[in-house]
C-alpha cells in the first residue's frame, strides 16, 4: 500500500500499487554482533506470549539481514546499510529461513489465538515463498531489474523522518556501497531474459536522477564537497552496470514467459488461494461471459438514446464499444479533476452510512491531496499508507493533477476516468475500498499482517466493494451498470491475460485484441498492460482471485440465520490482511 518505489514507476499501476510480501532474509539475534550492528537501537518488544516473542525476534533479525526490507517497512535507522545481492547474503538467508521455518512449524496451533494462527500461517507462507524464490525461481540470476537500489534511496531522502543533514549522514554509507552493490549484482546474473535486461537499462536514468536529487539536497545542506566523490563513484557504478547489461543483450535468450511449471507454484505462494491458477483462470473465463452478456443488454437498451436512429451492430463487441465510447465524452474539466475527487469522498461516506453497509471511523479522515511532485511519474490516483512501523504518519489519497499532460493526453485520461468510472475509482481506492479496509486492518495489532499481508485479499476487497456498491443502488442507471461492467471486466481480463500469456503462450496480437476489442480498453492502456505482463507474473491475477473468493464466501454465508450484509463486511475486515482462504475457514466455522 505504500507508494511504488521509484524504480517500479516505469510500470503502470492498476489503480494503486500495493507492495506486499517483499521477499527478504533474516538472521538470528545472536548474530547481531557478527554484523557489527549491535549498537542499533531496537524498539521495545511486545513479549506477551512465546509466539509473539518468536515473531518479534524473527522480524528484528529479518531487518538486520535485509536492511532494504527494513527501510521499506519504515525502519529508517537501517538507512546506512544496503542489502548486497551476493551469494553470501543468499546463503545466510537460506540458512536462517530454514531454521525459522522449523521454529514456526513447531509452535502448537492449540496454543494460539485466531489472529496468531493467521500470523503463523502468513509467516510460514512467507518463508516458504522466500525459499522458493531464492532457490527455484532464482529471479536474481535472470532478471537484471531485480537489482535496483533507487527505491530505498528515494524513500530515505524524501521522507521527513529526521532533519535533512541527519538523513544525508545516514545515507552516505549506503551510497558509498553502490559500487559493491553493482559488482554483486553483475556477478549474480546468468541466463538473463532480453526483456528484463532492457527494463534494467531503461530504469538506469531513474537511479541517476535519485543520485542527482541527493546532490541537490547535499548542496542545500552545505555538504556538496563531501558528497562529490561518493556520488561520482555511484554514477560510474550505474553506468558500469548498464554497459555490462548491453554486453549481455546479444546472448540474452531466456524465455520471459514463466511456463506452467513455475506459474502454479508462484500462484500458490503469492495468492494463497484455495483454488489453483488453472481453476482461477477457468472461473475468470466463465465470469467474463456473464459480464459481457449483461453489458450487451445494457448497451442495447442505451443505444437509441446515446447513439440515435442508426441501426445497432449485431456484433456484441462493436455494440458495447460504441456506446461506451460515446458515453465517455461525459467527464469533468481537466482543471477540476482533483477537486471533483475531493468532493466525492464525503458523498461515498454518506452513502455507506445511510445504506448500513459498514461502520466507518470518523476519527480517521482521509486526506485527499495532489501527488507530491517527486512521486509523480504515472498519472492516476492511489492510497499512500505509512509503513508498518510508522502508524503515526497520515494516510493520503494522492491524486496526480492532469496539468502536465498535452491536451490530447488529458482528453484520453479524462475519457478513461469519465463521469462514471471516476466514481468507481474512488470506491476502489477510498470508500469502501482500500482506505476503509486499511482502517479496519490497522485495528488488528499485528505487524505480521501489516508487513506480509495478502495482496489478493486487499485487491479482492476493493473489487468486491465496487460490486457491492453497485448492488446497493449507488449511481443506479444503465450507464453506471455498463461502465462498472467495463471496469470489472478489466480485473477479470487481467487474470485471463496473465495465465494465457505465461502458461498458454498467447501471442502479442491476440493479447492486444483481448484488451482493446474485447475489453474496451484504449490502445495505450493495452500497450502498457502488455509490457506489464511481460515483466511481471501472477500479480495481475490477485484482483479477480481475491474478489471471487470473497464473493463466494458471502453467498455461502447468506443462507445462515442472523446474516446481515453489514455484519458480514465488518466480520470479514476484522481479520486484517489475511488470505481470504484463512478468513473463510474461520467465518464458516462459527
Ligand atoms: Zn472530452
Ligand atoms: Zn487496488
Amino acid at each position: 500500500m505504500s507508494r511504488p518505489p521509484l524504480a517500479l514507476r516505469a510500470l503502470p499501476p492498476e489503480g494503486a500499487s500495493h507492495a506486499f510480501g517483499q521477499p527478504g532474509g533474516v538472521m538470528r539475534r545472536r548474530d547481531f554482533a557478527a554484523l557489527g550492528l549491535s549498537g542499533l537501537a531496537l524498539p521495545a518488544l511486545a513479549q506477551d506470549t512465546p509466539f509473539d516473542k518468536l515473531t518479534e525476534a524473527f522480524l528484528e533479525a529479518l531487518w538486520l539481514l535485509d536492511a532494504d526490507a527494513a527501510v521499506a517497512a519504515g525502519r529508517f535507522e537501517f538507512a546506512p546499510k544496503i542489502t548486497l545481492p551476493d551469494t553470501g547474503q543468499r546463503a545466510l538467508m537460506k540458512a536462517y529461513l530454514q531454521r525459522s521455518l522449523e521454529d514456526f512449524e513447531r509452535v502448537p496451533e492449540a496454543s494460539l489465538t485466531v489472529s496468531q494462527r493467521m500470523d503463523r500461517a502468513l509467516l510460514i507462507g512467507k518463508i516458504r515463498s522466500d525459499l522458493w524464490r531464492l532457490y527455484t525461481l532464482r529471479e536474481w540470476a535472470w532478471n537484471p531489474s531485480e537489482h535496483n537500489p533507487a527505491g530505498p534511496l528515494d524513500l530515505l531522502l524524501n521522507t521527513d523522518y529526521a532533519p535533512l543533514p541527519e538523513r544525508l549522514t545516514a545515507l552516505k554509507p549506503r551510497v558509498a556501497a553502490l559500487p559493491a552493490y553493482y559488482r554483486a549484482a553483475q556477478a549474480s546474473l546468468s541466463g538473463v531474459t532480453r526483456e528484463h535486461t532492457e527494463l534494467a537499462i531503461q530504469q538506469a536514468p531513474g537511479v541517476i536522477s535519485v543520485l542527482d536529487d541527493i546532490a541537490r539536497r547535499a548542496a542545500e545542506a552545505g555538504q556538496a564537497a563531501a558528497w562529490r566523490v561518493p556520488l561520482a563513484q555511484a554514477r560510474a557504478a550505474v553506468q558500469g552496470y548498464v554497459a555490462h547489461l548491453k554486453r549481455l543483450l546479444p546472448t540474452a535468450k531466456r524465455a520471459w514467459r514463466l511456463g506452467a511449471e513455475l506459474y502454479e507454484p508462484k500462484f500458490a505462494h503469492d495468492i494463497q488461494s484455495a483454488r489453483s491458477a488453472r481453476e482461477t483462470y477457468e472461473l475468470a473465463l466463465q465470469r467474463r461471459e456473464e459480464v459481457l452478456a449483461s453489458m450487451q443488454v445494457q448497451a442495447a437498451a442505451l443505444w437509441p438514446t446515446v447513439i440515435g436512429s442508426e441501426a445497432a451492430p449485431a456484433d456484441r463487441f462493436a455494440l458495447i464499444g460504441r456506446v461506451i465510447s460515446k458515453l465517455s465524452e461525459r467527464h469533468v474539466a481537466r482543471e477540476r479533476f482533483v477537486d471533483e475527487i475531493r468532493a466525492q469522498i464525503p458523498q461515498l461516506e454518506a452513502w455507506v452510512r445511510d445504506h448500513d453497509l459498514l461502520t466507518q471511523d470518523a476519527s480517521k479522515p482521509l486526506s485527499v491531496r495532489e501527488t507530491p511532485v517527486y512521486q509523480r511519474g504515472v498519472a492516476g490516483a492511489s492510497i499512500e499508507a505509512p509503513g508498518a512501523y510508522r502508524p503515526q504518519d497520515r494516510t493520503y489519497y494522492n491524486v496526480t493533477p492532469l496539468d502536465e499532460l498535452s491536451p490530447a493526453e488529458a482528453e484520453s485520461s479524462l475519457r478513461e476516468y469519465n463521469h462514471w468510472i471516476l466514481q468507481i475509482l474512488n470506491i476502489h481506492e477510498a470508500i469502501p475500498g482500500h482506505y476503509t479496509q486499511l482502517v479496519y486492518a490497522n485495528r488488528v495489532p499485528s505487524k505480521v499482517k501489516a508487513l506480509f499481508g495478502n495482496g489478493a485479499m486487499v485487491e479482492g476487497w476493493a473489487v468486491y466493494g465496487e460490486r457491492m456498491m453497485i448492488e446497493s443502488g449507488y449511481g443506479a442507471s444503465p450507464e453506471m451498470t455498463l461502465m462498472w461492467g467495463k471496469w470489472h471486466l478489466r480485473s477479470v481480463t487481467n487474470t485471463i491475460l496473465d495465465y494465457s500469456v505465461h502458461v498458454l503462450g498467447m501471442a502479442r496480437k491476440d493479447a492486444l485484441d483481448l484488451l482493446v476489442r474485447q475489453a474496451f480498453q484504449t490502445e495505450r492502456e493495452a500497450a502498457e498492460k502488455w509490457r506489464r505482463v511481460q515483466l511481471t507474473s501472477v500479480q495481475l491475477t490477485s484482483y479477480f482471485s481475491g474478489y471471487s473468493e470473497i464473493f463466494a464466501l458471502r453467498e455461502q454465508l447468506k443462507a445462515r440465520p442472523g446474516y446481515s450484509l453489514k455484519a458480514f463486511h465488518e466480520a470479514f475486515l476484522s481479520y486484517g490482511n489475511a488470505p481470504v482462504r484463512l478468513i473463510a475457514a474461520e467465518m464458516l466455522k462459527a
